[in-house]
Formats: C-alpha cells, sequence, structure tokens
C-alpha cells in the first residue's frame, strides 16, 4: 500500500474521469482525497471512522488508475484498506445484515436464484422494509431466465486450434444464463475446446471488493484447485476476470502466493482471448447496417486495461457500425453491489449512462460484464426506452446463427 501511496503526486487528472468526485464535487470523494486519508489512517493521524464514509462511497471502479500519469495502483491500496478497514470498524445492525445477506447469496447460483424468487414475492412489502432491505429487492429482476445447465466438456468444432477451461461465474449463472451458452458455442465454432471444471466455484471478487477477504480467500484456494493443470481461464465477467487477476494479491505475504499468482497470469477476458486467436471465420455480414454503441465495463477496460479487443470483435461482424457513447470512462454506477449500498449514488450514475448510450442512437448495446448489464437496462427501461443490451460473445453468437437482427427488423 505504501508504494501506491508515495506515487500520488496530488496532480488531479484523475478528478474528472472519478464518478464520486463527479457527482458529489467534494475533494475528499476524489482519488486524490481519499488516497490522503487512507495515508493519514494508516499512520495514526485521522481515526478510520473519520475517512470510511468517503471510503465507502468509493465504487472500485478503477477509473482514476487508467487517467493517472505517475502509475499510482489505486486497485492495490484500496482493496487491502476495505480489508482492513472490515476488521476495524463497527457496522450498524442493518448493514451487518444487509452485506452478510448479500455476502452469503450473490457467490452462490442455487441460493441466489432461490433468493429471487422469494424476493418477488417478497416485494409486496418492500414499502414496509427497512430500506436497505427494500433497495435489494428493487433490484431483482421481474423474470428469471430458465437455468441453462452447463455440459462438463464442449469439444471444438473442425480441427481443435486450442483448450481452454471457462469460469461459470455466479450471478450471471442466474441473470443470463445465455452469456455461458454463447461463449461455449462462440468458442467451439472457432476451434477451441472449452471444458468447465466441476469443481470450482465464486472467484471470490465480491468478498475481495468489499473487504471480505476471510470469504475470497477460501473460495479462491477452491479454484486454484479446480482449473490446476489448464493453460487459459477463460472468463466472460469482467469483474470476475479481475477479481481472479487480484489472487496474488489476495494472498500476498501467505504460502500460497505463487500458484495464486501462476493463477492469475492465466486468466483472460474472452474478448482478449478471441481477438488473439483470431476468429476462424467471421461471421456472415448482416442484411442491414447497425449501430451498436460499446459500453466499457470499469473491471474490464480500467482494472484489466481491454478496450480494443471487444471492439475488433465486433468490428469483425460485417454490418456493425460501432459507435462510441460519451463519457466512456465514467462507471455506470453498478460496481458489485454498490447499487444495494449507495442507491442514490448508483442510480444518478445509472441514468447518465442510460442516456449517454442513448444519445448515440445505437439500436444495440454491448459490454462485457453483467452487472453493467443490469444497471443499463434498468436505467434504460426507466427512461422508457428498450434498446437490447447484450454481451459481445452473444452479438457474436447471434451474428453467426443469423439471428442478431430479427426477421421483422
Ligand atoms: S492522477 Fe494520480 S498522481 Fe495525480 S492526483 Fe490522481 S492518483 Fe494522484
Ligand atoms: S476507484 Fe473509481 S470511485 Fe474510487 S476513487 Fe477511483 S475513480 Fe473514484
Amino acid at each position: 500500500m505504501a508504494g501506491a501511496v508515495e506515487s500520488c503526486v496530488h496532480c488531479g487528472f484523475c478528478l474528472p474521469t472519478c464518478p464520486t468526485y463527479v457527482t458529489m464535487g467534494e475533494e475528499m470523494d476524489s482519488p486524490r482525497g481519499r488516497i490522503f486519508l487512507m495515508k493519514e489512517v494508516l499512520e495514526g493521524q485521522l481515526e478510520l471512522e473519520t475517512a470510511l464514509p468517503y471510503i465507502d462511497n468509493c465504487l472500485g471502479c478503477q477509473a482514476c488508475q487508467t487517467a493517472c500519469p505517475s502509475g499510482v495502483d489505486y486497485g492495490d491500496l484500496i482493496t487491502p484498506f476495505k480489508a482492513y478497514a472490515e476488521q476495524h470498524r463497527e457496522r450498524a445492525p442493518m448493514d451487518r445484515v444487509q452485506r452478510e445477506m448479500m455476502l452469503r447469496t450473490l457467490p452462490y447460483p442455487r441460493r441466489f436464484r432461490a433468493a429471487a424468487r422469494l424476493g418477488r414475492l417478497a416485494r409486496l412489502l418492500a414499502g414496509r422494509l427497512p430500506e436497505p432491505l427494500a433497495a435489494m429487492l428493487r433490484l431483482l429482476p421481474a423474470r428469471l431466465p430458465k437455468a441453462e445447465p452447463l455440459p462438463a466438456v464442449l469439444p471444438a468444432e473442425g480441427e481443435r486450434r486450442a483448450r481452454v477451461a471457462l469460469l461459470a461465474g455466479c450471478a450471471q449463472q442466474v441473470l443470463a444464463p445465455d452469456i455461458n451458452s454463447a461463449t461455449l458455442r462462440v468458442l467451439a465454432r472457432n476451434g477451441v475446446e472449452t471444458v468447465i471444471p466441476p469443481g470450482q466455484g465464486c472467484c471470490g471478487a465480491l468478498g475481495m471488493h468489499t473487504g471480505a477477504a476471510d470469504q475470497a480467500k477460501p473460495m479462491a484456494r477452491r479454484n486454484l484447485e479446480a482449473f490446476a493443470g489448464v493453460d487459459a481461464i477463460v472468463t466472460n465477467a469482467a469483474g470476475c476476470g479481475s477479481g481472479m487477476k487480484e489472487y496474488g494479491l489476495l494472498f500476498k505475504g501467505a504460502p500460497e502466493h505463487d500458484a495464486a499468482q501462476a493463477f492469475a497470469d492465466r486468466v483472460v477476458d474472452v474478448s482478449v482471448f478471441l481477438d488473439a486467436l483470431g476468429l476462424r471465420q467471421a461471421p456472415a455480414a448482416l442484411a442491414r447496417p447497425v449501430k451498436v454503441a460499446y459500453h466499457d465495463a470499469c473491471h474490464l477496460a480500467h482494472a484489466q486495461g481491454v478496450r480494443s479487443p471487444p471492439r475488433a470483435l465486433l468490428q469483425a461482424v460485417g454490418g456493425i457500425e460501432l459507435v462510441e457513447p460519451a463519457e466512456w470512462e465514467l462507471c455506470c454506477g453498478s460496481a458489485g453491489t454498490y447499487n444495494v449500498e449507495r442507491p442514490d449514488t448508483a442510480a444518478e450514475l445509472g441514468e447518465r449512462k442510460a442516456r449517454n448510450l442513448l444519445a448515440t442512437s445505437a439500436e444495440l448495446i454491448a459490454t462485457g460484464n453483467i452487472g453493467c448489464t443490469t444497471q443499463i437496462q434498468t436505467h434504460l427501461g426507466a427512461l422508457g426506452r428498450d434498446v437490447p443490451v447484450l454481451h459481445t460473445v452473444q452479438v457474436l453468437d447471434r451474428a453467426y446463427a443469423g439471428t442478431l437482427i430479427p426477421a421483422s427488423g
């Protein structure tokens, strides 16, 4: 942490990219302000309680890291600081209940599916529940898609060009199971055999990014074992990918560190993997031009530095005209559990993102993270607009199948 603190020269270049600084306008709600606060707490100059409201406001989007000319590794600072803060803070009872409910539900697909079903019934009572619980219920989708069980392995079509393992994910499996199915189909079509190791579990990113390192570590250990012996671990959720790329940091100084770092080095987003491999055959050109806006998920663009590969894959589809929304670097407000913990700021950011995307006149929005998909869909809906939001691999999959443009479109 000390290295990251010392490399900040207080230049302020990060300020316009920080969603909390942009919406709240407070120095202490900027990256520079938070770095100062964390330093003061760690040096014993400031009470943790004084810094916590500003630390809790941080979305962990890492836009500041992308903007910083001095190379401040903000992720290396905020993740361990949140873990430190969690060990030393007193949470209010309702705050504890909300946090425990999320940590004990979201990372487990079966529990999440059951909770989502119960939650839809409980929404009828939302007006009588405490606000934190009501905020959780409001986020549940009106309908859940049917589960799509995954095979143990999906062979490559034609000559095999690569063999990878897929992280199946947690909430995404429940909210949008088609993303995994589309990933498998697109990989197979491009000569990739995919195994889905049965022993895998949640990547632990939710715990890591909310200070619950004690929950994240056993999850990470389970994955270290489940994915042993594969060359590449492909993910299609930016939050999971960035979490797994932090396994080395999670086990810093621990006996597992080297294995965890080796694991992290094998993690690759599906867009990066496919772009590097090269599509064996591009999908047939669309029957008419379609404007597609690409939304950069923070955990892909900022945390992993991935911006070109998904764009290159989308542009491989003849007829797609890629358009760029204003303020690409600003978080949509989803950020893990942020829209439950800070619903007002999350909603402000969600609406701002939806308006920027609509201003492109795109017919379709592509992105690489389920949290962003859900948040953007919610805010497009609130504005009365029904623009489809798909993962990049879903766009490719539908383009290959000839179903990207509805028959009536
Ligand atoms: S851009 Fe980097 S060095 Fe400048 S204030 Fe922000 S974090 Fe500090
Ligand atoms: S991680 Fe995001 S919200 Fe937090 S300080 Fe950096 S830019 Fe601001």
